[in-house]
């Protein structure tokens, strides 16, 4: 007997999801990618990339925060991490899925938040993100597409509210944004937004730099502004990276870094360039040593940030 709507969210929710919808597969008309969407290819007809899908498996997974990691090492918000987990629950519920028969794709290029808005998940607020009772902003959102028919083909989705229906007269996360990303409707410059340009290899703007603080990857700060997070809890972070570990990089530290975020997130030249951002904001003299020699690597990125930071280091500014 084929697999049943039911079958896969009980599969989604084993692999450790707390929610799940089955949509069924349509071109989201209103979709409009911003450029970082543009250049990561996310497309918002799921059909261009796999004319056999039928529908759209939506997944959320809640988080909770990451209190500040001690003196010395750098910041990783606590959405990566479970972002990596869930990456890897999806997996395995396709690998599941397609030991029952059924066709399923968990690499794809879908704007998840639109499809977990279809599915009647969470608004998106000013801060660009979704919120949802009782995870406000804390929640990781991954899709599949199946070849599986759900059992309303014809679903009536709840409309997508405007973001001052859903905050009100609320700007909180638009006035703590440090780089003034957020425009207040919703909408974020992805130039100015300092998560755009952790780990992306190429020289980060100047007037970023200080801004960046000691944080490798993830910046929380229009979601703890959010008031809908008030009771989210923190908890000590799960793993930690010191910056001279960062900025030696050996072998394991890659493989250790890898398990946490995925080989995607650990690729050396990338790190070393924004664990040279932390070097320099961290005040710590006794970086020089390891900061000086890369100073003429051959990544314009490693290079630049390294000068960058051991001025800064040595308070020549
Ligand atoms: S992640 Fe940070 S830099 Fe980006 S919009 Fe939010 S507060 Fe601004
Ligand atoms: S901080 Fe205020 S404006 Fe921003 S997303 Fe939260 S409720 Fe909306």
């Amino acid at each position: 007997m084929p697999l049943r709507e039911q079958d896969v969210l009980k599969e989604a929710l084993a692999a450790g999801f707390a929610r799940a919808a089955l949509l069924p597969v349509r071109p989201l008309l209103s979709y409009r990618p911003n450029a970082e969407a543009v250049r990561q290819q996310i497309c918002g007809d799921p059909l261009c990339q796999a004319p056999w899908a039928a529908s759209v498996l939506v997944a959320a997974m809640p988080y909770e925060w990451f209190s500040a990691p001690p003196k010395g090492c750098v910041n990783i918000a606590a959405f990566f991490l479970q972002s990596n987990r869930a990456y890897a629950a999806m997996r395995s519920v396709q690998r599941s899925l397609a030991a029952q028969g059924v066709r399923a794709d968990a690499v794809q290029h879908i704007p998840s938040k639109q499809w977990a808005m279809l599915a009647g998940f969470g608004q998106q607020g000013r801060n660009t993100l979704l919120h949802a009772k009782p995870w406000g902003t804390c929640f990781t959102v991954q899709t599949l597409l199946t070849d599986v028919v759900p059992q309303e083909c014809v679903r009536h989705l709840p409309p997508v509210p405007s973001v001052d229906d859903a905050c009100g007269a609320c700007r909180r996360c638009v006035l703590a944004c440090p780089t003034g990303a957020l425009d207040g409707q919703g909408g974020m410059d992805p130039e100015k937004c300092l998560r755009t340009w952790q780990l992306r290899g190429l020289p980060v703007p100047l007037p970023l730099r200080e801004k960046m603080g000691v944080r490798l990857l993830g910046c929380d700060i229009c979601q703890r502004a959010c008031p809908r997070n008030a009771a989210v809890p923190s908890l000590p972070p799960q793993e930690l990276f010191g910056i001279d570990e960062l900025l030696r990089f050996t072998p394991q530290t890659r493989r250790r870094l890898g398990a946490v975020l995925g080989t995607n997130e650990a690729r050396p030249l990338r790190v070393r360039a924004q664990a040279l951002l932390a070097a320099g904001n961290s005040g710590d003299p006794a970086l020089l040593g390891l900061v000086q020699p890369l100073c003429t690597h051959e990544s314009p990125a490693v290079a630049e940030h390294a000068v960058w930071a051991f001025h800064r280091l040595r308070g020549e500014e």
